[in-house]
């Protein structure tokens, strides 16, 4: 049937000029101009009657098309008709694409000039807004039709009023000849643009073309970033501190170089003096994360890079983020894919420049399994496993957080009060297991999210099935393994471990000890409560304490001896006596708890003498209720 020879034109693939995965440019068989094609949607649909507002994403494909066909002939959509018939003879919707110059042969009868040139003719942009408006088109009456069929004819270029076609075809050629003419007049030579080189291409090489053209504009994001204030963190003349955009941790910034360096393996010599600026940033930009110290950032340089930017990552070594999805994340900032700050610097001052990773071992990196744990000796196939063995890694961190907080809170208190001069923190408020390093941090005031909180969308392990069993995957817990906290690389037999760690020797710009600096950058560590992870041996016997501890000292609350570590100075000042101690605020005692904490002007009735603070320092308010000391470190699980 001759109304579905549309149809029947595109089954045959040879007919396409051009398509895209929804629609088909082909010539039409009659042409009435110069130029016409038909641009026909590959779905079913069968006339602009069917259409509404859903059909505008496909509506607005065929007219990308549409302009694309006129490209590729190095014309100019200007020139062209672009819309439907009112009244469509033939099957299967079809957007016109026609040149107005209407010089056709087959262009023979009045009536054909008329569809193009009435409202019979129906421009793409008055059927997008019609379908806009009103969600649908409706047919004209036949008397409507039947009329604008009949309009007296009137060039398209001029006002001229042809008696009858013939006329207004040799008008036309005139037009023609005189802009052909003017043509002739100018060299014209066509400069093929990158979308003609893009036209030209079949579809496979357009895909590929328009893939490296995504990558290369997210490539330049980072030199976009420079420019964009609102991301800044931190800004100098030489770089800038921004925010990752798909953080692999709690806490990961980069720091961009202003400078046009692709990446680390263009440094020179020359760039020292910029590593070390771009490193006092990063140790700025730390130490505004107060409550992490810095030791638990890593600081370093992707030895692959992606970013067309020099740019230096400053990542909490948590890598406790929702952002953390394939096994390439985990290896590019967990194997040689990431190359320490130091040892970026000392290769480029012995070596002068850094050998850029070859493709091959990059790839094979990326890819590499079984994931180790960059905390303890677990290691999983499966990102997914490692990611629940990560949570309980932050689970214990957030723990040993709360109970620092709550301590430190207590000993400010005291020192508020100034209950005793010579008081000591109770050093057996810490639990068996408890991190070192933690607790010796000075500011440890995270930010009040609740991390716990499987609802809570903050929760970067919010979508971590419940199926992978965090508690079997936490990590083990072997007693008396030294090394069970120490940083991967100090592991007997660690195949990761790379010697000589660059951090570890003399550096000659004096940032050597700063990743691993204790409390913070601002001052010595104060450690009331042992030695430092990093300092970590395996633990003898306890130490002999200033004086033995009487048989009946009460510990039982805490089930645990305090630890003192051997040479510090805060241990060996002199002590309280023994009952002195327990009497301070415990757990068990409630009263007490409550006496130094809560601004309760009953309580401060009962203990006028004691109080000193001032109730309006809200610093020292509770902002809830006082909660016993000992559930003080559970994270909030609500
Ligand atoms: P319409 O009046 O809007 O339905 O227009 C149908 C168009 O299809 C006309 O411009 C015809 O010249 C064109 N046409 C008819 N048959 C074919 C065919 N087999 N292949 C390509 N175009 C065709
Ligand atoms: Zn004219």
């Amino acid at each position: 049937m001759w109304r579905l020879n549309l149809i029947k034109e595109i089954s045959d693939k040879g007919k396409w000029i051009i398509s895209s995965d929804v629609a088909i440019v082909i010539a039409d068989k009659y042409p009435k101009a110069q130029q016409h094609f038909l641009v026909l949607p590959k779905a079913d649909i069968s006339s602009i009657f069917e259409l509404t507002r859903e059909h505008l994403p496909l509506l607005e494909e065929l007219h990308l098309l549409a302009s694309n066909i006129v490209e590729v002939r190095g014309l100019q959509l200007k020139d062209f008709n672009v819309g439907f018939h009112a009244e469509p003879s033939l099957e299967r919707l079809h957007l016109h694409v026609i040149s107005q110059d209407f010089v056709s042969s087959c262009l023979k009868k009045k009536q054909h000039w008329n569809t193009y040139n009435t409202e019979l003719f129906v421009p793409y942009e008055v059927l997008r807004d019609k379908l806009k408006a009103e969600n649908s088109y409706q047919r004209l009456s036949p008397d409507v039709i039947h009329a604008l069929l009949a309009t007296p004819l009137c060039c398209n270029q001029c006002d001229f009023k042809p008696r009858n076609l013939p006329l207004l075809k040799e008008h036309l050629e005139q037009h023609l000849q005189n802009k052909s003419g003017q043509n002739n007049c100018v060299i014209y030579t066509k400069i093929e643009t990158a979308k003609d080189k893009i036209n030209k291409m079949d579809a496979k090489e357009k895909n590929e073309h328009i893939k490296e053209q995504i990558i290369q504009n997210i490539r330049n994001e980072l030199k976009k970033k420079i420019n964009d204030k609102e991301h800044i963190l931190i800004e100098s003349d030489q770089a800038v501190v921004v925010k990752a955009d798909y953080p692999k941790a709690q806490y990961h910034f980069r720091v961009v170089a202003k400078a046009d360096i692709a990446d680390v393996t263009k440094l020179t010599v020359d760039h020292l003096p910029l590593l070390d600026h771009m490193m006092d940033l990063a140790v700025q930009i730390m130490e505004k994360q107060d409550h992490l110290p810095s030791r638990n950032f890593r600081i370093g340089f992707k030895a692959d890079p992606f970013w067309d930017r020099l740019n230096m990552h400053v990542i909490s070594h948590d890598f406790y983020s929702m952002s953390m999805k394939r096994i390439k994340h985990w290896n590019s900032f967990n194997t040689e894919l990431f190359m320490p700050f130091q040892q970026a610097y000392i290769m480029l001052s012995s070596e002068g420049a850094i050998e850029p990773i070859s493709e091959e071992e990059s790839e094979k990196l990326k890819l590499q399994v079984p994931l180790h744990c960059n905390q303890c000796d677990f290691e999983s196939p499966l990102l997914l496993s490692l990611k629940a063995h990560l949570y309980t890694h932050w689970q214990r961190k957030e723990h040993e957080r709360g109970i620092k907080k709550q301590t430190d809170s207590i000993v400010k208190l005291l020192d508020e009060v100034k209950l005793d001069d010579n008081a000591q923190p109770l050093p057996s408020a810490i639990s068996e297991g408890q991190s070192q390093q933690e607790v010796s941090t000075e500011n440890v005031y995270g930010p009040p999210v609740n991390m716990m909180n499987q609802a809570n969308i903050n929760n970067p392990f919010r979508g971590t099935p419940p199926r992978f069993g965090i508690a079997a995957a936490a990590p083990p817990q072997r007693p008396g393994n030294p090394f069970v906290n120490a940083p991967r690389h100090q592991w007997p037999g660690n195949p990761f471990a790379r010697a000589p760690r660059p951090q570890q020797k003399v550096y000659p710009y004096g940032y050597a000890s700063r990743p691993q600096l204790a409390g913070n950058h601002l001052g010595p560590p104060s450690r009331p409560y042992g030695i430092h992870r990093d300092n970590m041996q395996p633990r003898g016997p306890m130490p002999p304490r200033f004086s033995p501890a009487p048989a009946n000292t009460v510990f039982a609350s805490f089930n645990q001896q305090p630890r003192f570590a051997p040479n510090n100075p805060q241990n060996q000042r002199p002590r309280a006596p023994k009952q002195q101690q327990n009497q301070r605020p415990r757990a068990h005692n409630p009263q007490q708890n409550q006496r130094p904490r809560a601004p309760n002007p009953q309580q401060n009735q009962q203990n006028p003498p004691q109080l000193t603070y001032n109730p309006n320092q809200t610093k020292f308010r509770p902002k809830h209720k006082p909660t016993p000391a000992a559930n003080a470190g559970q994270p909030a699980a609500k």
